[in-house]
């Protein structure tokens, strides 16, 4: 199929973007790696009038290393994020979750705010930013706002934006203890299909080998991606044995609500998301027991 008919115009500036925006509201999309989008216009799943091209804008591609966080313009490229070794010193999952992501030439094009706004409930990047508690960078005509992952995640295919508002970048954080280790794991079909259950982890160790800290998540497993606070504050003072690790991972399956479809059932889902849970927890922590 071919796309219905639309306009297209390229911004110049985030400015001229959100002047787009504002002027056509929902009948105008972004179009950032047109990775998604395309594919999803051919097919009729959605027909912007509009297109408002934002490749150009060059405020949009850049990556700052801040002391306690890491800023990427939400043009920046998956690739890019991907080859960034000083990023994937301070920021590891970034790396990690990339590696799950499509085929080399859909990160070549495809965007992080790309990914982040598309909100796939199964993706890789989107879990990585809930897991660790990104906050994204919301741009329009009347303003700017921070929402964290927690809300920008509002259900499948669907976020905080709206209609008037472009993302404008996103903000990690660096974690600053010495021992940290991360993990990210996940069963897809074919590698670079969207996994039918993704599972994220980050700890960080005292000098004992004591949790100080510990983040982990679920996607695929939920209409957004999934994370677990009070079980990961669980697992703070206590040597992660692996018991502990698996009556854990065991709680948050059980708290998940994934579905069924044409892949697997829910309870096929619920099983995985114990499993690999396990796995990137396990992980996580032997990677900061290493260091
Ligand atoms: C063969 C194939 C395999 C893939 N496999 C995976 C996979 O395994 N995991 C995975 O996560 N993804 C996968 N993808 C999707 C890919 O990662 C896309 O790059 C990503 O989902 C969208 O990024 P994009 O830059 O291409 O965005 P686009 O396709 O251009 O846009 C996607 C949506 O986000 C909106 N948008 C884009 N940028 C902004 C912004 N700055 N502010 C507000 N809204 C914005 C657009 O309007 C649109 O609604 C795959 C794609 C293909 C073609």
């Amino acid at each position: 199929m071919k796309s219905a008919p639309f306009e297209y115009t390229r911004a110049a500036s985030l400015g001229e973007a959100c002047e787009s925006l504002g002027r056509h509201g929902d009948a105008a999309k972004l179009l950032a790696g047109g990775q998604s989008l395309v594919a999803m216009m051919a097919m009729r799943l959605v027909r912007p009038a509009w297109l408002v091209d934002i490749n150009e804008i060059e405020s949009l591609k850049s990556i700052a290393l801040e002391q306690s966080e890491a800023r990427i313009g939400a043009c920046v490229r998956q690739v890019t994020i991907e080859r960034d070794d000083a990023l994937a010193a301070r920021v590891p999952l970034l790396r990690q979750a990339l590696a799950w992501v499509g085929h080399a030439q859909t990160r070549n094009r495809g965007t992080v705010g790309g990914s982040l706004a598309h909100a796939d409930p199964c993706a890789e990047l989107p879990l990585a930013a809930q897991v660790l508690g990104a906050r994204m960078q919301l741009r329009s005509a009347g303003g700017m706002r921070t929402v964290a992952a927690s809300e920008f995640f509002a259900g499948p295919m669907a976020t905080a934006l709206r209609a008037d508002e472009c993302l404008e970048e996103s903000r990690w954080p660096i974690w600053p203890e010495r021992r940290v280790g991360s993990a990210f794991t996940e069963l897809s079909i074919r590698h670079g299909d969207f996994a039918i259950v993704a599972a994220a982890a980050q700890v960080a160790l005292d000098g004992d080998g004591r949790c100080t800290r510990a983040v982990f998540g679920l996607g695929g497993a939920g209409g957004t991606p999934l994370a677990f606070p009070k079980l990961a504050a669980g697992l703070v003072g206590s040597a992660l044995k692996d018991d502990l690790i698996l009556e854990t991972a065991k709680r948050a399956a059980a708290e998940s609500e994934p579905g069924s479809d044409l892949h697997a059932s829910a309870e096929y889902r619920r099983h995985l998301a114990g499993v690999l849970l396990k796995r990137v927890i396990q992980s996580a922590y032997e990677e900061a027991r290493a260091r």
